[in-house]
């Protein structure tokens, strides 16, 4: 083969696992066909990776057969392993490895580049970005992994004057950047200080943020892992590198801009507001305490049996209880008996985007019965019940109604315009933002209380003997 061949047969490869990439991301967008993407984008990964390292003839073939297996094995035990509720700090730990990896390929390329003496000035810059970005992204991903896994205070951690000191962090880590890409050569002590900045930059941008809204700061942060692998692409000159960090990039903010709108907040009051402590405080609208009924399961399950159409609202509580396989029978009697069964989705119940979807699938709940916030709302109007399994915030029609509210405008599902309301959920506890929910108060609306497990189980189990 000669070596033009030999090249050409390299950008071929890098070209299918680009179209690979796109199509498996385009596929990402239902769940229908979001495994079968899932399946191409890690081919493509493959092949990219694969094509690279033979084409540098950077390592030996053993050890990249040795690398893919234990990669493989480390995937498979974390893909059986790794509960559905950690999936949000799985995701910030695997933008944290992205990260890292951006800055040391950017670091190890520019002190190559600097002893052989010939550093470019638009490799150095893209090298300086690829590392500030890349540092940035693991001390944060870490800090945010830390939080969610409750290692490190959800509160957030909050010093006067914090956001100066972080601007002028980042001032110094563009001036360092600056004078390393004017002059390059000896002067790796300055780039060891702005890696070191932008590490402690991930740390003071990330401990402010309450618990809570670390999903947000991931999904920007995975945002930022592919921002610097992009860069990374341009100072090793990798086109599939490049292409991929893009695709990542703007995948990343594009997710972000879903969560922040789907709950009302901007980015700026995500990443500066402090809002998003981990609230359990029941906070009472009016200082007066309210009363609500509760049912037990035996009425309830009268209300849904007998009932024309029952509209499901899961919630976070769901995923907590791990009820989607008790609920998917559930419908299933229920349909069985005529009643029109939907389940509500709305675009951040949980506490990562998709979450719900991804219960219900693995329920093997048919996706024509689910139905987003837009397609739905109207429906509730006509319902019979509406069955609200551990949802809070998103049935909360203070989001609607109370200006004032922390989640005044947060779009919602409207549960509360069904006939009747249900609620599985084991307290009066808040939710995540922490507020009151006055839809527990309804007159038309039946606290059922307990494990949502449990309680699907019971209703399950009393609709069997009506
Ligand atoms: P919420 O967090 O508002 O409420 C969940 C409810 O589930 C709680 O009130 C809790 O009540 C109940 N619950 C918990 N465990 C169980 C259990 N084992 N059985 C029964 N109920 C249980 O959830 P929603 O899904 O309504 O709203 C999601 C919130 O998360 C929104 O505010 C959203 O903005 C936020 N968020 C979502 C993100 C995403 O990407 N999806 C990202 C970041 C934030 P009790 O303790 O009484 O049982």
């Amino acid at each position: 083969m000669s070596d033009q061949d030999y090249v050409n047969l390299i950008n071929g490869s890098y070209v299918v696992a680009a179209v690979l990439f796109i199509v498996g991301l385009m596929l990402l967008r239902t769940p229908a066909t979001a495994r079968y993407g899932n399946r191409l984008a890690a081919l493509a990964m493959l092949i990219a990776a694969g094509v690279t390292l033979l084409d540098r003839n950077i390592i030996e073939f053993e050890f990249i057969i040795g690398g893919v297996i234990v990669g493989s094995v480390i995937g498979v035990v974390l893909a059986r392993t790794v509960k559905m509720t950690a999936m949000p700090q799985m995701v910030a730990v695997f933008n944290a490895f992205g990260g890292g990896a951006s800055a040391l390929l950017a670091g190890s390329e520019f002190i190559r580049l600097a002893n052989a003496g010939e550093v470019r000035e638009d490799v150095a810059a893209t090298i300086m970005l690829a590392t500030a970005i890349g540092a940035l992204t693991l001390t944060g991903s870490l800090v945010a992994a830390g939080k969610l896994m409750g290692w490190v205070t959800q509160n957030p951690i909050i010093f006067p004057l914090r956001n100066v000191v972080s601007a002028l962090i980042g001032v110094l880590i563009v001036a360092i950047g600056v004078i390393l890409v004017v002059d390059p050569i000896d002067n790796q002590l300055a780039f060891a200080a702005l890696a070191g900045l932008a590490l402690l930059l991930g740390v003071l941008l990330v401990t402010p943020i309450g618990g809570a809204d670390m999903p947000v700061v991931v999904a920007l942060f995975n945002s930022y892992s592919g921002l610097a692998g992009a860069a990374t692409g341009f100072a090793l000159e990798n086109n599939i590198l490049i292409i991929a960090g893009a695709l990542v990039g703007a995948s990343g903010l594009i997710l972000t801009r879903i969560m922040t709108r789907a709950m009302n907040r901007s980015l700026a009051n995500v990443m500066f507001g402090g809002f998003g402590a981990s609230g359990t405080e029941v906070a009472d609208v009016d200082g007066e305490v309210r009363p609500y009924r509760s049912v037990q399961p035996q009425d309830a399950a009268l209300m849904l049996g007998y009932a024309g159409s029952v509209i499901f609202v899961p919630g976070y509580g769901l995923a907590v209880a791990q009820a989607q396989h008790e609920l998917r029978t559930l419908a299933d009697m229920l349909q069985a008996r005529g009643v029109d069964v939907k389940y509500a989705i709305h675009p951040v119940a949980g506490r990562m985007p998709g979450h719900m979807n991804v219960l219900l699938a693995e329920a093997d709940v048919p996706y024509d019965q689910l139905y987003d916030l837009d397609h739905i709302n109207r429906d509730f109007d006509q319902a019979d019940v509406a069955l609200v399994v551990g949802a809070n915030d998103v049935v909360n029609p203070a989001a609607r109604d109370r200006e004032g509210s922390p989640i005044y405008g947060m779009p919602i599902l409207n549960a509360d315009h069904a006939k009747s309301v249900i609620v599985l959920k084991r307290s009066m506890a808040s939710g995540f933002a922490g507020i009151d929910n006055d839809l527990f108060y309804l007159d038309r609306t039946s606290m059922l209380f307990g494990d949502a497990k449990k309680s699907v189980a019971s209703l399950v189990s009393e609709i069997e003997d009506l």
